[in-house]
């Protein structure tokens, strides 16, 4: 209920213009999103590729209204890039993108202009010697994001897609993205999704990530394992190394900001670690998507706001 009710907020201008002004809001936001400014998110990610992780930079942006718009997040991302190739990060910090911020959503040819502003980005990566993963956002984007994907990967074979372990039809799509060089990111899934398309208890949705897992780690791709879960770090690790998989053909992934003790720890242990680490003026949805991940959060932020006002 709290869950459905903060990610439909998550979609609404009123609560957004709400929200954003709220004086703790900001200071809760600082916990995980690296900051406003490029500069600021070249800190951190140096910051953190020092302590020994790798890191997926988003630049945030979701609601697109126009080509200019989704142009001008294309350029911000070319400029990431260029950054990340100056300062010798590229090597351990690749970007991740939200199709829709570049322009997937756009009434007219929005499909085109997502790949074209998708494919400037790919070439800025490969300039500067890194990869690039495409988000994956509601159910009804799905097919086009993969559609697009496919298309990219005939030029650009390292791009990586996230798949949602809470789709029904996952499980089939890991099978069809666990061949040779294929990076898939496997998350849980963060969308409010009718039950039609979408396991909606944790239990079964616990479950099918497992099944998920286990046909990558199978595979002959590069899994992503993005949870912070640590019944599924804890299977993933066993099925590693049931797979004969070695620390380097697979990752784990976590948003910045959350179980950092348990990042360095898996740092510690050898393996892989990946930071999602978003950042930019547009933080309202990825924000409110935190907040109805876990009551906690929202807790914390009611209790800032009682204390400030
Ligand atoms: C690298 C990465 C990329 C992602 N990309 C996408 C994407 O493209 N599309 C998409 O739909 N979703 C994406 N997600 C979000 C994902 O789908 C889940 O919503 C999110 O990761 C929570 O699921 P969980 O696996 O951590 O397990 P959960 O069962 O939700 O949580 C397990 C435990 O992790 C901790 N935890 C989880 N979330 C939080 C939080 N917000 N704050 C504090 N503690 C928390 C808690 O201790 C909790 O008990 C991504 C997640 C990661 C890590």
């Amino acid at each position: 209920m709290l869950r459905t009710t903060l990610l439909a907020a998550s979609r609404s201008p009123r609560a957004r213009s709400v929200v954003e002004q709220l004086p703790p809001t900001r200071a809760l936001v600082q916990r995980f999103v690296a900051g406003d400014r490029l500069d600021e998110a070249v800190a951190v990610t140096d910051e953190l590729v020092g302590a020994g992780r790798r890191i997926t930079l988003d630049h945030l942006g979701e609601d697109t209204r126009d080509a200019a718009q989704a142009a001008g997040t294309a350029a911000a991302y070319e400029a990431l890039l260029a950054a990340l190739k100056e300062t010798g990060l590229a090597e351990r910090a690749e970007v991740s993108v939200k199709l829709s911020a570049v322009g997937q959503f756009l009434p007219q040819d929005g499909e085109r202009i997502a790949l074209d502003n998708a494919r400037r980005i790919c070439a800025a990566a490969a300039d500067a010697g890194t990869t690039v993963t495409l988000d994956m956002e509601d159910h009804t984007t799905t097919d086009s994001t993969l559609g697009i994907a496919r298309e990219l990967r005939a030029d650009y074979p390292w791009l990586g897609v996230v798949l949602q372990a809470y789709l029904h039809r996952t499980e089939s799509d890991c099978a069809d993205f666990s061949g040779p060089g294929s990076r898939v990111r496997l998350c849980k899934g963060a969308y409010q999704e009718p039950a039609s398309v979408a396991f909606q208890g944790k239990h079964e949705v616990d479950r099918s990530y497992v099944r998920c897992l286990k046909v990558l780690m199978a595979g002959e791709g590069y899994p992503m394992v993005a949870s912070h879960d640590p019944r599924i770090i804890t299977i993933a690790g066993e099925l590693a190394q049931r797979n004969d998989r070695k620390p380097e053909s697979f990752e784990y992934q976590m948003l910045y900001g959350i179980r950092p003790e348990e990042q360095q720890r898996i740092v510690a242990s050898g393996a892989t670690m990946r930071i999602y680490l978003p950042y930019g003026g547009e933080w309202y949805g990825y924000f409110m998507r935190r907040l109805a991940e876990r009551p906690a959060n929202l807790a914390f932020f009611l209790r800032a706001l009682a204390t400030k006002n």
